[in-house]
């Protein structure tokens, strides 16, 4: 349980709703900062504006999946009110407040080191990131068949990456009958792809590889999908690029070459908020649960 403990969620969209669900059914004392605009209302859970917020008596800083952008400001679906994460704020806070947030930024990251506070990337988590790549396949398997006319099953599909969202990628196409082709750089990628059933390349080999792909997913955030490489595709191909900003294609080459090449950021978000949210709502609990536990041993 978290009875006693004071939590500051900031902005965010769905996802948080299941987050503020769950945390006040543990029974934490919730300020929603960002959230005058959401019908609903959840016991134990206060509306607030940043600046009525006693932050000295918060013991956890909740951010959205994407924490802050390069200027502080936390993106805010149910308010239109600019909300700006400063060093002032994680100052007045308890030595003790952990901020959580799915990515961080060199400005979260400043700010964090700056007031001597802790910061927990839940995205950089294994467990999170093996949880999320479900509704990220998802997500890719709808743009596939809201941008092409053929089907999944018996088309020459190739994924760039064996991580987590490549993994599951590679084994949810391939059980829907497509021909699956995987590319990695390690040699224990390579045999993981051949066990899977799937057949695997070496990324140098990439541009030999690509011959004939119906649809690229590429999940490798680093620019892979190059000039060079879509030049060796068939005009038809679709390419999905479902690594963070700003992938890893060459989207003006693409355009170029009359490729239809799209960029899929936080496809969890979008077809599955509430399972995104509960992923992020159970580890999050745990790790509050945690840390609320040790503080208390501690104060003993
Ligand atoms: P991950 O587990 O770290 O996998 C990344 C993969 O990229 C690994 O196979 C890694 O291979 C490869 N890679 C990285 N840098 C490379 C380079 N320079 N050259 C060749 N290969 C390289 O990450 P993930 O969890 O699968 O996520 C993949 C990407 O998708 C991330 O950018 C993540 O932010 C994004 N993502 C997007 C969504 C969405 O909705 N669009 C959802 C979840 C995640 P090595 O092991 O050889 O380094």
């Amino acid at each position: 349980m978290l009875t006693g403990m004071q939590i500051a969620v900031i902005g965010g969209d769905a996802r948080q709703l299941e987050i503020i669900r769950k945390l006040t059914e543990l029974d934490a004392k919730i300020s929603l900062i960002g959230f005058e605009q959401l019908d609903h209302a959840f016991t134990g859970a206060v509306k607030e504006k940043l600046e009525e917020v006693d932050f000295t008596n918060i013991d956890s800083i909740i951010l959205p999946v994407t924490g802050a952008n390069l200027e502080g400001q936390v993106e805010t679906i149910f308010s239109n009110e600019k909300v700006i994460l400063s060093e002032d704020i994680l100052f007045k806070t308890p030595e003790h407040c952990i901020i959580y947030s799915g990515i961080s930024n060199p400005y979260l990251n400043h700010i964090v080191k700056q007031s001597k506070r802790t910061l927990v990337q839940l995205f950089s988590r294994d467990d999170v990131a093996i949880y999320n790549s479900i509704p990220t396949v998802e997500g890719t398997i709808m743009m596939a068949i809201q941008h092409t006319d053929f089907t999944i099953h018996g088309s020459n599909i190739t994924v760039l990456g064996l991580g987590r969202c490549g993994m599951s990628t590679a084994r949810a196409f391939h059980a829907l009958g497509a021909k699956v082709k995987v590319g990695a750089r390690k040699s224990e990628h390579l045999a993981r792809i051949t066990e899977m059933g799937v057949t695997p390349f070496h990324l140098d080999d990439i541009e030999k590889a690509v011959a004939g792909t119906d649809i690229l997913i590429n999940t490798i955030p680093h620019l892979i999908v190059s000039a060079a490489v879509i030049a060796k595709l068939p005009s038809h191909t679709l390419i999905i690029d479902i690594a963070s900003k700003p992938g890893g294609t060459d989207f003006r080459y693409a355009e170029k070459r009359g490729i239809k090449a799209l960029l899929a950021p936080s496809l969890p978000g979008i077809v599955a908020p509430k399972t995104a949210g509960q992923i992020l709502a159970n580890v999050l609990s745990q790790l509050l649960q945690e840390s609320y536990k040790n503080r208390k041993e501690t104060e003993k």
